[in-house]
């Protein structure tokens, strides 16, 4: 059979992989796969409505194999150093790792990437079992609508990646909101903008100490919740505050006097 297609999209990465080795991915990014193996929790949810929708259809979509899916830097390692060797060998297909050319043992063998270089390595990427005839066809229909996308085609019908980062197509959104009853998690929101004019705005608030009143208690205490420190905004300079004070002083590297002085509205402001 011929197929003719040409669905290649570019990968956005989720932004928790913002900074992650590929192959060295944290377990907290990793989602279980029904069938064995892993992916990136954003890929997982992907693949599971894709497959949902398929059996729908009649289609099974499944991996080659629990290592089909994610793999660590060192298991891509160990299949890499099976298929490929350092000692030329003529007209092989030869991959470039560590600086230097290795050479395919055996036309045969698969092709494979080298360690640190596949989307399976960012649990991006998964091999799906027999991708031809019908399922092909209907892979070639419906990949998109769940934020799949083939690499190389036609040589690699198998290779699908997700390729939509944190924005999961419709499809997926409405599968994860209808699986957990509600809407997929949204990324982390990104650190919020530093305040350019905190060491004006802190040179004209008020020391303030323990047992101090007044409006400013309220606003330290707010600024303090803002970065992430639990504390009441009662405008009551008690010794709870002043703990929490001090422990946001010991964070930022000033000395943790407990009391809010200017480099500690600063900070707080910042
Ligand atoms: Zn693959």
């Amino acid at each position: 059979m011929s197929v003719k297609w040409n669905i290649i999209a570019p990968v956005k990465k989720p932004a928790d992989l913002e900074g992650v080795a590929p192959g060295k991915l944290p377990e907290k990014l990793l989602k279980p796969v029904k069938g064995g193996g892993k992916l990136h929790w954003r890929a997982a949810d992907a693949w599971e409505a894709m497959v949902e929708a398929a059996k729908v259809d009649g289609i099974e979509l499944k991996p080659v194999s629990a290592g089909d899916l994610y793999r660590s830097f060192e298991s891509q390692l160990m299949v890499f150093r099976q298929r490929y060797q350092k000692e030329p060998i003529p007209d092989a297909q030869t991959r470039t790792f560590e600086g230097v050319k290795w050479y395919k043992k055996d036309p045969k063998l698969a092709s494979l990437a080298a360690p640190g270089t596949s989307q399976h390595n960012s649990g991006l990427a998964v091999d799906v079992h027999t991708a031809s005839g019908p399922r092909l066809e209907w892979m070639i229909e419906n990949v998109r609508k769940f934020g799949f996308s083939w690499e190389v085609v036609p040589e690699e019908p198998w290779h699908l990646r997700y390729t939509e980062g944190d924005n999961p197509p419709a499809a997926v959104v409405e599968y994860v909101t209808k699986r957990d009853g509600q809407a997929p998690a949204q990324p982390a929101t990104p650190a919020p903008q530093s305040n350019p004019n905190a060491k004006k705005e802190a040179a004209e608030m008020p020391f303030i100490s323990i047992d101090t009143k007044g409006q400013a208690i309220r606003k330290a205490q707010r600024l303090l919740k803002k970065h992430g420190f639990d504390c009441r905004d009662d405008g009551d300079f008690g010794p709870k505050t002043q703990a929490t004070v001090k422990a946001f002083q010991l964070s930022r590297g000033i000395e943790a006097t407990g009391n809010v002085d200017l480099l500690t509205w600063e900070a707080l402001l910042a």
